[in-house]
């Protein structure tokens, strides 16, 4: 008979500016290849309303073009209703678009990722401490 295995840890980081990405891939990576599962998933879910998880390639080019176009997606100050209580709908706005989590397989002991799939922490509303949860389940 097998049985399940869950491991888990937080991760929390400073993030530096209002709108900004922090690679997080050594983490996930690290946690995963600790944590003994052979074969199952990984959520990595940040807790927050003004963050997302996203997956794409560490490329500096690149990663001006996310946050350009987030700012072009959610723009701030564009007369959103939410801004009368604490001016940051923009940044709840492109958490609920991006989303909070994502999953990726394990496979033998690994986490399963593309060559340029790096994982992302993107700051919509900082610079502040965030936190990152990562789950582990599988046999
Ligand atoms: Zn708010």
């Amino acid at each position: 008979m097998t049985f399940l295995k869950t491991d888990f840890q937080e991760i929390s980081l400073s993030t530096k500016k209002r709108l900004d990405l922090v690679d997080i891939t050594e983490h996930v990576s690290n946690f995963v290849k600790e944590c003994k599962i052979e074969s199952g998933i990984c959520l990595v879910n940040s807790p927050h309303s003004t963050t997302a998880i996203i997956v794409n390639e560490h490329e500096s080019g690149l990663m001006e073009d996310i946050l350009r176009k987030v700012q072009e997606e959610f723009p701030k100050g564009a007369e959103w209703h939410h801004d009368r209580v604490d001016s940051n709908a923009d940044a709840h706005l492109a958490s609920i678009f991006l989303g909070h989590s994502k999953t990726f397989p394990i496979k033998n002991g690994r986490l399963e990722r593309g060559t340029w799939q790096n994982i992302f922490l993107l700051e919509a509303d900082g610079p502040r401490t965030r936190r990152i949860l990562i789950e582990a389940m599988g046999v």
